[in-house]
């Protein structure tokens, strides 16, 4: 089994669920770039420039490219040494950034140690299922998911799931179906 998975994935395609299932089942350690960001909003020692660069995420912004790198590349490595491998979710939301940390991969030597799912849904269903959730986060509101999924739906990350398909490590997974039955076949795959 590859020791990255890099999971792709519109909001709401359920990314999150299948990644902490991955997570468990095999021992890998759970990396959601949002989960990283919205530790550091809720860390009141976290540092005043990163937080500024980070509360764009409540309003449905993406964070720039350079702060991805920064906080996620220390959090893979420190990862990559404690536990079996990695899941990365959410991690890498555009064509520079696919390109950049395939570079960090290289560079780690983890060239062959990667592989990319795509949880495929459709962004109509997406924003049908992310106005059902309450999960209490401040970018769950109509306006804000209409704005994440105009940023990050389907034909955003196309260009990123077209990086892994060429690079030959790309599979999919029909994300419209019951969490067990998408884990099951996530299970076949790895
Ligand atoms: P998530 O919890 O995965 O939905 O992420 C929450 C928010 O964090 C997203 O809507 C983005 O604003 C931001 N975010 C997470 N990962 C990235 C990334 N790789 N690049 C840019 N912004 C990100």
């Amino acid at each position: 089994m590859k020791k990255i998975i890099v999971l792709l994935g519109i909001p709401g395609s359920g990314k999150g669920t299948q990644a902490k299932l991955i997570a468990e089942n095999y021992k890998y350690t759970h990396i959601s770039t949002g989960n990283l960001f919205r530790a550091i909003l809720a860390d009141e020692n976290s540092d005043p420039e990163i937080v500024k660069a980070v509360e764009r995420i409540k309003e449905g912004k993406m964070v720039e490219d350079e702060v991805v790198y920064k906080l996620a590349f220390g959090e893979i490595e420190k990862k990559m040494e404690e536990s079996d491998g990695v899941v990365l979710d959410g991690a890498v939301r555009n064509l520079k950034q696919a390109e950049v940390y395939n570079k960090f991969f290289k560079d780690n030597n983890w060239q062959n140690d990667i592989m990319a799912i795509e949880i495929e849904l459709t962004d109509e269903i997406a924003i049908e299922r992310l106005l059902k959730r309450h999960e209490g986060r401040t970018d769950d509101n109509k306006e804000v998911i209409l704005k994440r999924m105009a940023d990050q739906g389907n034909s955003k990350i196309r260009p990123i799931v077209d990086y892994y398909k060429k690079l030959g490590i790309l599979k999919v997974v029909d994300g419209s179906k019951d969490i067990e039955i998408v884990t099951k076949e996530i299970n076949e795959i790895l």
